[in-house]
């Protein structure tokens, strides 16, 4: 999606090509599928993110139910995902936080906890997002928390600047639907750990991260994604190998 191509996939794509390609003007745009009556398009903090790698493939995805070819996807991250959704609701209703991230984290978790949360923006469109998990301070402020499975020591590793944008809208949807925020946000992060005793049990790194949320980027985010789908198709991101390769062997 839009990322920077690889060594060998930049050989294949030499500089004056991929140049080429990125000036390219954009064909004559196609028409949006048409909105089922009373139906709206619900965006989220992954639309955003296509949006922002690439508006075409956001538009073709969203007006045309283009999506890319999958390819090969580990579903192992879904399976962390569920163990670790079901460790931490062995804590909720009690007055421990889960020993993984007790001490780390101020509250205990929503009892009864609120998966997923819907704004209308306007008639044809709305927001939607799916906590991992929520954690309620004792002032009832919330604070919105996502886990994340890390192939890299997140200790040693940048943030992705899509990790804040989901967890500003989270605080976001949060607060539209009435529920106070604390101001921050948690990424839980689950990494795999060396060891000499793996036969003993996997060792699992446990890192939380605590961010500063900022509810009012989402609105004008949201507000930009829909102006470009209500505009023509955009141009493809200048880098993107999909495009390039399909540009290229379309010459045969
Ligand atoms: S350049 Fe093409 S394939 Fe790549 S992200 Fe954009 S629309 Fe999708």
């Amino acid at each position: 999606m839009g990322t920077k191509p690889t060594a060998a996939q930049a050989s294949l794509f030499p500089a004056k090509r991929r140049r080429l390609a990125s000036k390219k003007p954009a064909a004559k745009s196609p028409a949006p599928l048409p909105r089922p009556a009373g139906k709206k398009t619900w965006l989220s903090a992954t639309g955003i993110e296509t949006m922002r790698r690439c508006p075409r493939c956001f538009w073709l995805q969203y007006n045309l139910r283009i999506y890319q070819p999958e390819g090969i996807v580990s579903r192992l991250a879904n399976r962390f995902d569920g163990v670790i959704k079901r460790y931490f609701d062995l804590y909720r209703g009690t007055t421990a936080l889960p020993p993984l991230v007790a001490g780390q984290i101020d509250g205990l978790l929503e009892q009864p906890f609120q998966e997923k949360y819907f704004a209308t923006i306007d008639n044809d469109y709305g927001f939607l997002g799916k906590l991992d998990e929520c954690v309620v301070r004792s002032d009832h402020k919330y604070t919105p928390v996502d886990h994340k499975t890390a192939s890299s020591d997140p200790t040693t590793r940048e943030l992705i600047p899509a990790y804040q944008f989901q967890l500003d809208s989270y605080a976001w949807l949060l607060e539209q639907n009435r529920k106070p925020t604390t101001g921050i946000g948690h990424l839980i992060y689950f990494y795999p750990s060396e060891g000499e005793k793996l036969h003993e049990g996997f060792p699992m790194q446990v890192t939380v991260k605590t961010l500063p949320t900022d509810p009012s980027r989402v609105r004008p985010a949201i507000l930009g994604a829909i102006a470009v789908l209500r505009g023509p198709l955009p141009a493809a991101a200048p880098e993107c190998p999909f495009c390039l390769y399909v540009e290229t062997v379309r010459k045969f």
